[in-house]
Formats: structure tokens, sequence, C-alpha cells
């Protein structure tokens, strides 16, 4: 089976996130189950010398854009990066999405759907790679399935939706050009303006999602992101599935994680995460007690309820506990958390920069972890944190409900609560996590659940081979549904334009 996935992200190429962490890590894991999984992406500014030292496989012009595909000298966990190298788009400082003063790019859309042309005309006009999927993430990659439909591939095609939120949406129709009327009508949103991830949502064979709780929640109008309708007709179609991420088990093992001062595992746990918590807080002069570690790690965005934690604000300080706290985001959160750090007399330490290190020492250090997020396709810190001892307290929603087993029960590994908006719920959570900390029985069962699930990629290829058509242990596995018949279903009013910017970050 080959399959060529096209996203925006990838470890260790470019990441701001788990859609980063994702790309890095499954097409590698599906070579190691036997696939020819590759991965293209665009040669971002940073890139430079991969693109020197990588080998040029393709040189042409796209609609009077030249472009070059050179295979990376490196890999992605095993799998071949092809980078598309396209002057004038990529070739920029900042991340996927901002320059470098975290402003988002101006043709943020036009530079993807370029992407998109170009890696369908390398696929289909150039034998780039043989490809029997093209496997598009998020929106970036989203009118791929047009390119290769109006280009004639003979292959098929699997959209994965990261994060909803995130549409490629735009007043004007620019990102569109080439593209057949049709597309547009896919496309378009009852209020105006056009979404590149609605066209993909309608035009792909498949669509999937990261997780089963995500999956029936973005049929909603609470978590659809005005795409609901869409959405629901893939679902009608048998179509859209969830599949939980993961992560690679041997990579985040405490065990053998260099990055930790103190490697432990779950026989000695206690005493190695007390160690590894001695140590953080000299690192970040946080104060040395033998108060619960509270952590967050992520986006300071609402999305991921970072400004509930601001809100909650000194109400945290008059816990018996400590905090580390590391992001970026927004800014009146970052300003929100280092004025809370500033007054809290060393008990709360804010980190406004995005430190892969700093991060596993955290999960290490931790009691708990929060992740109070509004939705979450699939989460991956709350995986992470249970690896590593760490009891996320998180909110019921998405792929948090499907990787967490709350403490209530026998194979409990953390607390879930419902997320209603309000800081005390989160404080109400909190406590309720700390009081477990604090029963030294309830906390290793706890502590010892969570360490024994793997989440490995391995058990989530075998989803990915069925979408592909590989495995269908069931036997069940039906034909791609054609599209002209949903799309008609679906044309139309769509619910509101994205009140969000269109970048994603996830
Ligand atoms: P997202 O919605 O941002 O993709 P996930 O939980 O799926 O959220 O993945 C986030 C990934 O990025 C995790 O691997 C997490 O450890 C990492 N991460 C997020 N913010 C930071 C940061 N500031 N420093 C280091 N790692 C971070």
């Amino acid at each position: 089976m080959q399959v060529l996935h096209v996203a925006a992200e990838c470890q260790p190429f470019a990441t701001t996130g788990g859609l980063g962490d994702v790309l890095g890590a499954l097409p590698g894991a599906l070579c190691a189950a036997g696939c020819d999984a590759r991965i293209a992406l665009p040669a971002y500014g940073w890139l430079a010398d991969d693109l020197r030292r990588g080998r040029e496989q393709l040189r042409f012009d796209c609609r009077g854009q030249p472009v070059r595909v050179v295979e990376a000298p490196r890999r992605a966990a095993g799998a071949i990066v092809y980078l598309f190298d396209m002057p004038g788009l990529f070739d920029r400082g900042g991340d996927p999405y901002r320059d470098a003063d975290g402003r988002l790019f101006e043709d943020l859309e036009w530079r993807f759907a370029r992407f998109c042309e170009a890696v369908a005309r390398a696929l289909v006009e150039r034998a780039l790679c043989p490809a029997a999927w093209v496997h598009a993430h998020d929106w970036h990659a989203a009118l791929l399935p047009h390119w290769l439909r109006r280009l004639g591939f003979a292959g098929r095609s699997l959209l994965t939706v990261h994060n909803l939120a995130f549409q490629g949406w735009r007043a004007d129709r620019q990102a569109f050009v080439g593209l057949e009327d049709d597309v547009l009508a896919d496309a378009a949103h009852a209020d105006g303006g056009w979404s590149m991830l609605k066209a993909g949502l309608l035009g792909a064979d498949r669509v999937s999602t990261v997780s089963p709780g995500y999956a029936r929640e973005i049929q909603t109008e609470a978590f659809g992101c005005g795409l609901q309708l869409a959405v629901r007709a893939r679902a009608a179609d048998g179509e859209l599935h969830g599949i939980v991420n993961g992560l690679n088990a041997a990579d985040w093992d405490p065990r053998r994680d260099p990055a930790l001062p103190r490697p432990y595992g779950p026989d000695d746990v206690a005493a190695g995460k007390a160690e590894n918590a001695l140590a953080l807080a000299t690192e970040l002069g946080l104060a040395v007690d033998a108060s619960p570690l509270v952590a967050f790690v992520g986006r300071l965005t609402a999305q991921k309820g970072a400004d509930l934690i601001a809100a909650a604000g000194s109400a945290l300080l008059h816990r018996r506990a400590r905090y580390v706290l590391l992001g970026i985001g927004d800014a009146d959160i970052e300003q929100a958390l280092t004025d809370l750090d500033a007054g809290s007399d060393r008990r709360l330490r804010f980190c406004r920069r995005f430190d892969a290190g700093l991060a596993r020492r955290l999960y290490a250090a931790a009691d708990l972890l929060l992740v109070p997020s509004r939705f979450e396709p699939c989460g991956l810190v709350q995986m992470h944190a249970q690896r590593y001892g760490a009891l996320p307290v998180a909110t019921r929603v998405g792929g948090l409900a499907d990787t967490i087993v709350d403490a209530a029960e026998p194979a409990g590994s953390g607390v879930l609560f419902d997320a209603d908006g309000r800081p005390g719920t989160l404080l109400a959570a909190i406590d309720r996590g700390l009081r477990l900390v604090a029963d030294p029985t309830e906390l290793a069962r706890l502590r010892r659940a969570g360490m024994r699930r793997s989440f490995d990629w391995t058990r989530v290829v075998p989803r990915y081979l069925e979408l592909y058509g590989v495995r269908s242990p069931a036997g069940t596995l039906t034909p791609p549904a054609g599209m002209a018949g949903i799309a008609r279903e679906v044309r139309g009013p769509a619910g509101r334009p994205p009140a969000a910017a269109a970048e994603n970050p996830s």
C-alpha cells in the first residue's frame, strides 16, 4: 500500500503542536507496518539546509509558480519527506502560519491552495511517487481531493480533520482558482465566503478525525463550527471515522527519557517523580517544599481553557500546591499569567516559550496536569502525562474523554469534569485531583493505571490500514461513496463562517 501524506507540519521539520507530532510519527509507523508511506511538506525558510543537501526529484511550473520537489536528506521516523520549494510562498521565517512577530500571513490560504495544486500535479502529471491513497491533513491540504479528481488521479483520498475550528476560510474565492464551480459550491458558507476545509470534507473519498468522541461532537451545532451539516452528510455515508492519535511509546518512556534528570518507571514512580520535582523547582526558581506540583503544557488559547487558569488567578495560590505553566498564545492570557507569576511568591512559574525538553521534565515532575479544554479533537498532552505518572485533570470532551478514565472507575487514571466555562468548576476539579494526590493508595493505583497504557502508534496503524482498504476485519468495508450526491445534499446553507482565524496551529 502506497500512501502520500500531505500536511503543513511534520516533526522534525515544522511543528507547532499535535499536527506536527502526528505527521512525524504516523507515516513512519505505517512504514514499519509494511506500507510505503511518504510525506509532502512545504519547504519553509528554515529548511534551506535540507533543500541544499536533499536530492532534487522534480522541477516544474505551476500556474506561473516555479516548483522544485526535493527529497529531504532526513526522514520523519523512517518516512521519506518531499519538500515543495515554492519561492515567494514558503521561504519565510516565523512558523507555518505566522511571521516572526506572530502575525498571520496575509496570503495564508493562497499559499496552501498553491501547495495543494503543486502536490497534485507532481503526483498525477509528474509521477513523483506511487500512491494508491493521498492522505490529506487539515484545511491546508483539503483542496487536494478536488485537484486530484480534476487531474484524473486513479487513487483515492482521505482527509483527516485534526481541528474543525480552523477552516481555511476567506471572503474571496482566490484559493479556488483553477477548480470547477461545483467545488466552490461545496466550499460555500451560507453567510458568505468559502472554506477550504468544507470543500475537502465533501470532496474526499473518506473523512476521519482524531477521536471517536470528536467525530460524534462535530456533528452537533455546539462543536460543528458551522460545518455540522457537511460532517453529518459524511457520517450518513458511512465515511466519517474517528481514530485516536497515538504516541511513540518507546520515546515517551520515563525510564529512558534523556531529558529527565532522574529516569524512573512504574516501580519507583513516587521516588522518581519527587526527585524530578525537586530538580525542576531548582531549575525554575520555584518554591521548594513537599506540596503537589500542578502543570499545564499547551497553547494559551480559549480552546485549551488557558483563560480559565488565568481567571482562576490567585485562588490557585490559596491551595496547597505549586504550579508550572508552559505555553505561548493569546497576548491577554500571557499577560495575566505573567502577572500571576510575579505575585505568586515563587509558587507559580509561567514559562512563556515552546520548549520540548521542559515539557518532558514537567510531565515527569507533575502530580496533576491541567487540560481544561473547551473542545479537544484528540489531545496528546494527557497521554504524555499518563505515561509519566501525572494525573490529567481534564474536561470530558472529545479525545480527552476517549483517552482518560475517571478516578471513580476501577481502571481510573485521572479526573474528568464537565466543561462549563467557569473557573470555579476548574478549581473544584483541581481540588478533587489534590485530594487524590494526598491519598497514597489512590495515587499509586491511578498512576499505575496511566503508566500501564501504551497509547502506541502500533495500536492505531491497523485502523488506518482499514481506511485505506488494506484490512477489513469484519469484512464490511464499504466502497467510497460518490461525491456528487453528498455535495448536492449539503450544498448551500452550512452555518456561519468560522469566527476563528483560518490558520491551524494544531
Ligand atoms: P494541539 O491542539 O496544540 O495540537 P495537542 O495536545 O494535540 O494540542 O499537542 C500539543 C503537543 O505540543 C504536545 O506534544 C505538547 O507536549 C506540545 N506542546 C504544546 N505547547 C508546548 C510548549 N509550549 N512547549 C513544549 N511543547 C509544547
